[in-house]
């Protein structure tokens, strides 16, 4: 683990991404073979690869519990230093290095003893076992391997190394073609197993296989119809953004699995979806969203959200909030009833829309538990302008406008698919920073200070502050939250744990050195929390950059997103 920690620090130390590469591939080329996936699943800053649906489960009062056991340091010191840097593995370095720490004689944790280390903190029950075991795998480590473990276990990896760095690091260390690193990398939706194929030379291997969630394709924030045409028209095909909860289907034979969007099996949730897709006469997975629905019509998600989280739901409950599956995309798919089936990712929308078409899926209409997306193909600014108002008059957020010769790239935000939604964009951010509230909000943290991720360093960088615009018992709730999260206080500020993913309404960004972004967002409110959104989907500094550009095209356009509230 001491080897993998030095890398990281190389390839954090320069910016170059050739160098960057470089450094890697001559390490993934060095490694045993049974050390290779460890290492490439560590250095995605995870500790289990991405498809897999374990957690580690131990959140900052457990690790700075085990940390400051390990230190001898009082309560508060590593607070202190998580101030100073904002940075959890910098911090942690700081109090054991300020302890005099240093490893026993017997020698550091391996990376496989670490990887074992991960899986039993994973399995034990309660914080405590836990907090124990983590003790014992950071007294055996140096502070640098410390850090190193610690950023593998919280995510928090910013050495500016993104998975496609990655990919070419393994197509160079083993003399592989990147696109079939890619194509591998795609259909596995593990980099340890991808690394493993490319050292074999067995990249052709690599299966979609069914029950094995794929990443999900994501959209870019745009707001400007003219935009949109121009990049990715003349001709669009323009979908309408249901607000539900996304979610991939697979199915073969009698079994059903449904999974969220941070890759979990949801199936238990929504039995009568699982029960309606039973049965049918084709294998294969669908990206859609769960909608409820009654009578012919989509219930407000303030409805959906009485479903969510419930893994047995009650005759009364699934009564009440029937839900539906939309779907719009078919990911691969196979007559036979075999479990590999075949992928269509790299096929063209049309191609893939049409195979979804020519499925049989019971209809709502009829009965049954799906419905296909609203499509429409337009090929002007003012078609676009009206599909929008017509996808809002039928009470959708707005539109998903999609390129139709785009393929279905898995867990990327390209920009094959731009959402256009409400007057303005809104961007989702991650909460670092909260206060207790003025006037009636006075006892309650309910000011919360919000960041967006710079891709270049990994590291979050404030963009404003808002008073929530939650209800009361959603700031209760995030209070009870906030309070047991608390890294560090400061006055009435409280540093917390970068956890809760809120959607951030505003009027216009402007430059500012008052944050660490270098923008400010006038009139910035909540406008929702997102516990759907895992916070490495939150949005980036390049995306606010670019949102901004695309604001100074002129007061023309503000008045026309004005117009459209
Ligand atoms: P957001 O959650 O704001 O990042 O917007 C992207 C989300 O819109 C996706 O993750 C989907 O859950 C959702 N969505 C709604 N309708 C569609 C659609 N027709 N196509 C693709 N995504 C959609």
């Amino acid at each position: 683990m001491r080897r993998w920690s030095e890398i990281a620090e190389q390839v954090a130390a320069t910016t170059k991404t050739s160098e960057k590469t470089a450094i890697l591939a001559g390490y993934l080329a060095s490694l045993a073979p049974e050390e290779l996936p460890v290492a490439a699943v560590f250095l995605t800053g995870r500790p289990f690869p991405e498809t897999d649906q374990r957690t580690i489960g131990i959140g900052w009062s457990g690790m700075s519990g085990a940390v400051l056991r390990v230190a001898g340091a009082d309560a508060g010191a590593l607070g202190r230093a998580y101030d100073e840097s904002s940075d959890v593995a910098l911090a942690v370095a700081a109090v054991l290095r300020d302890a005099g720490h240093a490893p026993p004689p017997a020698g550091e944790p391996t990376l496989l003893e670490t990887r074992d280390a991960f899986a039993a903190i994973e399995s034990a029950q309660g914080a405590g076992a836990k907090a124990e075991l983590l003790e014992a795998l950071l007294r055996r480590a140096s502070p640098a391997t410390a850090a190193a473990i610690v950023k593998v276990m919280s995510g928090e990896l910013r050495i500016g190394l993104r998975e496609g760095l990655l990919e070419a690091a393994l197509a160079k260390a083993f003399d592989r073609p990147l696109d079939a690193v890619k194509r591998a990398g795609m259909l596995t939706g593990d980099i340890g197993r991808t690394a493993v194929l490319a050292r074999e030379d067995r990249l052709d291997d690599a299966a979609m296989t069914l029950f094995h969630p794929l990443k999900f394709m994501l959209a870019s924030p745009a707001e400007d119809a003219a935009e949109i045409v121009r990049r990715l028209g003349p001709t669009v095909w323009v979908e309408d953004k249901y607000d539900g909860i996304r979610c991939q289907l697979h199915r073969r034979g009698d079994e059903v699995r449904l999974y969220s969007r941070d890759l979990n099996d949801i199936s238990g949730q929504f039995p009568e979806v699982v029960e309606g897709a039973r049965g049918l006469p084709w294998a294969g997975i669908l990206d859609g969203e769960i909608l409820a629905y009654r009578d012919g019509v989509v219930l407000p998600f303030l409805q959906l959200q009485a479903r969510l989280g419930r893994k047995n739901p009650s005759a009364k409950i699934l009564a009440e909030v029937p839900v539906i599956y939309v779907a719009w995309d078919v990911l691969g798919m196979d007559r036979d009833q075999d479990t590999v089936v075949t992928p269509l990712l790299e096929r063209p929308l049309t191609e893939r829309r049409a195979a979804l078409e020519a499925l049989t899926l019971p209809m709502a209409e009829d009965g049954g538990r799906f419905a296909l997306s609203h499509l429409a193909s337009v090929d002007s600014v003012d078609g676009l302008e009206a599909a929008f108002a017509e996808a809002r008059a039928r009470r959708n957020e707005g539109l998903l406008v999609k390129d139709p010769t785009s393929g279905y790239s898995p867990g990327r935000r390209g920009l094959g698919w731009l959402k256009m939604k409400k007057a303005l964009a809104t961007i989702d951010c991650v909460v670092v920073g909260v206060e207790v509230g003025h006037g009636k909000r006075h006892g309650v943290l309910s000011d919360y200070t919000f960041a967006v991720r710079d891709e270049a360093s990994g590291q979050l960088v404030t963009i404003g502050k808002a008073y929530s615009g939650l209800t009361d018992a959603e700031i209760a709730e995030m209070t009870r939250w906030f309070e047991a999260h608390t890294i560090s206080r400061h006055g009435r500020y409280r540093v917390v744990e970068p956890e809760v993913v809120v959607e951030v309404a505003f009027d216009v960004i402007m430059r500012s050195s008052r944050h660490k972004s270098g923008f400010a967002l006038r009139f910035p409110r909540i406008a929702n929390l997102r516990p759907d959104k895992p916070v490495g989907e939150i949005d980036t500094l390049a995306t606010v950059t670019r949102l901004y550009e695309g604001l100074q095209l002129g007061a023309e356009h503000l008045v026309t997103a004005r117009a459209r509230q």
